[in-house]
């Protein structure tokens, strides 16, 4: 019989984050799909009773808790203690737990210490025949693979925007606290801050409806025989900030600030999409002024309704990468689509 724990930090807030709500339902799947599992939950964090609060209703037999300051923060040794002392209390044989960048760093190191095994970028599950089958991407997302294991305890680090949210009625759960004891040395890793972009500057939204993918034609001659940056930062902004749309970019646009040549100054390679960038989660993804070549076009591959704007009718998104090319000036169509949405 199974015993499935699902694990969980608090946020700055002392609340779970939206990942961790998306792997409950990952871990409930689970438990469901095991005939005769039990699942607990395991929690991380300052003060973890109102996180536990938020979920008391998801039906875990068992809440455990580790708690205080020295939790409340992340922290790689700290962190490790705590997964590592849930995991051994609670007895789980498969741990669930959101591949947030906070447990994604420490949950490697619990699994090492508890003799787990670990697979992380999980994607999917499912069951045949009774055995619990996970979904991960190899190879920059271009294989996919289904793969069990025997060895327990397995540890199962879950991608965020896979799985919908939990939704259910808060109350007042019962949280049985494990004491963990840190040394000094545990704790030299101070947090003294946390520095992030105005929510203005923040172009990277996991959770925004639409990707807006600009590529290197925004900032190449135009046909009047000029380059138009200013006008394609206008463009690209007032799209974002109508449409709560998250950026993207190709290689060659973010390249070219390394290259001296004129840039749009809020893109970064934190953007950049594809074989050597980021594999961004969106309902819709709309590409412009880029070409579509393969490199690119990997990183799209969870973008479910995928839309192109291109002068050129032979471009890589008219090869079957695209549901829908426009084949148009991506300067003039901005500026009406912005014009409609600033109207509503
Ligand atoms: C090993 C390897 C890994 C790579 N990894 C990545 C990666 O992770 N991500 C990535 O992006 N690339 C990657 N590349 C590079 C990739 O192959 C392409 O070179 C790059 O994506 C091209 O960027 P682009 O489409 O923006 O630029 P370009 O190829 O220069 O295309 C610009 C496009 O803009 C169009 N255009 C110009 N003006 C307008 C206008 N007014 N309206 C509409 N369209 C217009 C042009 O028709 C053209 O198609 C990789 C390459 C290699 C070899």
């Amino acid at each position: 019989m199974e015993k499935i724990l699902f694990l969980a930090h608090t946020d700055a807030n002392g609340l779970l984050p939206k990942s961790a709500f998306e792997t409950l339902n990952a871990a409930l799947e689970i438990q469901k799909g095991l005939a005769g599992s039990t699942l607990s939950v395991g929690l991380v964090g300052g003060n973890v009773q109102a996180a536990a609060d938020s979920i008391a209703s998801c039906g875990a037999a068992k809440m455990f808790g580790v708690s205080g300051a020295d939790f409340g923060v992340s922290r790689y040794a700290t962190d490790v203690k705590a997964l590592e002392a849930i995991g051994a209390a609670s007895g789980a044989t498969i741990l669930v737990a959101p591949a947030t960048s906070r447990f994604s760093r420490a949950l490697p190191g619990a699994a090492f210490r508890l003799k787990a095994a670990i697979d992380t970028h999980v994607s999917g599950i499912q069951f045949t025949d009774g055995v619990l089958q996970i979904q991960r991407w190899y190879y920059r997302q271009r294989m996919m693979a289904t793969l069990t294991r025997a060895a327990r305890p397995w540890i199962l680090a879950v991608d965020s925007g896979v799985f919908q949210p939990w939704q259910g009625a808060k109350g007042s759960a019962k949280v049985e606290a494990i004491t963990v004891i840190v040394s000094d040395k545990e704790k030299r890793t101070k947090v003294t801050g946390v520095e992030a972009p105005s929510a203005d500057a923040q172009t990277i939204r996991p959770d925004a409806v639409v990707l807006l993918v600009a590529g290197a034609g925004w900032t190449k001659k135009q046909a009047d025989g000029q380059t138009h940056a200013k006008e394609a930062e206008k463009h690209i902004l007032d799209f974002l900030k109508y449409a709560k749309a998250s950026l993207g970019s190709s290689k060659s646009l973010v390249d070219q600030g390394s290259e001296g040549e004129a840039v749009l100054s809020f893109m970064s390679h934190l953007n950049q999409v594809g074989q050597t960038g980021s594999t961004p989660r969106h309902p819709k993804g709309l590409s412009t002024c880029c070409h579509g070549e393969e490199p690119h076009v990997v990183g799209w591959r969870f973008i479910n309704e995928r839309r192109a704007i291109n002068t050129d009718a032979n471009c890589g998104w008219a090869q079957g990468k695209a549901d829908v090319l426009y084949v148009a000036d991506a300067f003039a169509v901005m500026a009406k689509v912005n014009e409609l949405l600033a109207k509503g």
